[in-house]
């Protein structure tokens, strides 16, 4: 997906934030001619007082990437790679997206190791927010990193691992470009291989039991569930899905992702819409028994973009919010969205649910212990009144998430009120100041 700078303005995935910028600055595509530019920009805008915001594929939702009247860094184009594939490391431009990333690892018959769901994001864009996906049992993005540099605000290059400016290390990995650029990047690769896939159909409030059940085996790469939301049997269900490694020979080719035509009608459908909804579940549980035992390769698993369910609806945009919460407490917290959510009237579209390990490597950490992450898509109005009624929700879930000891995710939008973000993450103090 490209949003285009036009007339100056720029925006993000939110389509809630377009913003006057003064000047684009492409920092090129060659590994060492960019770090003086980049540099010589950073000392640029020192001098005349701009500020300067990075951008990778601007999927963040909260104009994290944006400036008003400052200079706007589109690191796309810094997006060359190299595997070295003895070592298992993949260096690569912090602007390359995932959408390069897994092709070229599959020539090489490898695969990226931790990654969102989708494949249309930038590697500096992910680990700036420390992003997770459905790889289960294991820790965010940063355990995967091996070294990054970056260019400082002083237009210093540094470069920084857990034996080397570690400080500095954990400070960017999930500092949202707070610390500087990210230029490239090292991280490890694993194999690609096949996997079959398995779903089942649990009770919502048996939810981490079955999760740990299904995932706790070494042969299952990938899990992940989804929640239903239609207003019958409204959060009393979910379908786990799983992707256990077998030892079937890789299929090369990647291609377009198998009933994507399909997948979004019944998705879209659902949009504001009980009917919708309850006939999307009904599908998606018939669904159970015709995706059992297919066979997909990993990259085949990770290169799907954001598209297939994108809204292309003008007056309406879908809107993520995460809320992290400790395994002990997920019941509680599903019972607690089954109060709230229908009493605030929103068109709730989806919810995933997986987990993520402890992070030990990030300063500012979503994941101070085990969390289930829920990831929850809404379909809102572009106005202010739809915007401060997902504003009011949106706390209101927060404060839920803070009681049980959880987070949110910083990524999305900006409606956390500052107490509420010093609560959730208490490092933020030392992190800003
Ligand atoms: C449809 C959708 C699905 C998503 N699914 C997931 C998911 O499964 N798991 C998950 O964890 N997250 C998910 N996200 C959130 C996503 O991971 C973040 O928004 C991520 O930042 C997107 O990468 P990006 O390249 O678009 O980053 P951007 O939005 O461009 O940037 C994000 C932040 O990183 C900073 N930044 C970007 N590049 C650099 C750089 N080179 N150096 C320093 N700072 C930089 C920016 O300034 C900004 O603060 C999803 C978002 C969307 C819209």
């Amino acid at each position: 997906m490209k949003y285009a700078t036009i007339n100056g303005y720029i925006d993000d995935a939110s389509r809630l934030n377009a913003t006057q910028v003064f000047e684009v600055a492409d920092p090129g595509s060659d590994s060492s001619k960019s770090l003086l530019i980049i540099a010589q920009l950073v000392k640029r805008a020192s001098l005349t007082g701009k500020k300067i915001s990075i951008g990778g594929a601007r999927h963040s939702m909260g104009g994290h990437t944006i400036s008003k009247n400052g200079i706007y860094l589109d690191m796309k184009p810094l997006n060359y790679m190299q595997l070295d594939t003895v070592e298992n490391v993949l260096t690569v431009g912090a602007g390359a997206l995932w959408s390069d990333i897994v092709p070229y690892l599959n020539q090489y018959g490898r695969s990226v190791a931790v990654m969102q769901t989708n494949n249309s994001f930038s590697v500096g864009g992910s680990i700036s927010v420390n992003c997770h996906g459905w790889q289960p049992n294991v820790p965010p993005i940063a355990h995967t990193v091996v070294s990054i540099r970056v260019i400082t605000s002083r237009g210093d290059v540094i470069e920084c691992g857990r034996d080397q400016n570690a400080e500095l290390f954990s400070l960017v990995l999930g500092g949202y470009g707070l610390f500087g650029v990210v230029v490239d990047v090292k991280l490890k690769v694993v194999r690609n291989e096949m996997y079959t896939a398995r779903q089942y159909i649990v009770n919502s409030n048996e939810y981490v039991k079955a999760f740990r059940e299904l995932s706790h085996n070494a042969r299952v790469a990938m899990a992940y569930g989804r929640i239903n939301v239609n207003p019958d049997n409204f959060l009393e269900e979910a379908i786990i899905s799983t992707f256990e490694k077998d030892t079937g020979n890789v299929s090369a080719a990647l291609q377009d992702g198998p009933y994507k035509k399909l997948r979004r009608t019944v998705f879209r459908a659902s949009a504001n819409s009980n009917y919708g909804k309850n006939l999307r579940w009904k599908a998606e549980k018939m669904m159970v028994s015709l995706i059992r035992n297919k066979r997909f390769s990993r990259n085949q698993l990770l290169n799907e973009s954001v598209e297939v369910f994108q809204n292309t609806d003008t007056s309406k945009t879908d809107i993520l919010h995460e809320y992290f919460i400790p395994t002990a407490s997920v019941s509680p917290f599903i019972d607690s969205l089954k109060k709230i959510i229908p009493s605030y009237n929103t068109d709730l579209l989806n919810i995933t649910i997986r987990n993520v390990e402890k992070d030990t490597d990030t300063y500012l950490r979503y994941a101070s212990t085990e969390m289930f992450g829920f990831v929850m898509l809404f379909n809102q109005y572009r106005t202010p009144e739809g915007e401060d009624y997902m504003k009011r929700l949106t706390q209101k879930l927060i404060d839920v998430a803070i009681s049980f000891k959880g987070t949110y995710y910083l990524p999305y939008r900006l409606h956390a009120q500052k107490d509420q973000f010093l609560k959730a993450y208490p490092q933020a103090d030392s992190f800003l100041f």
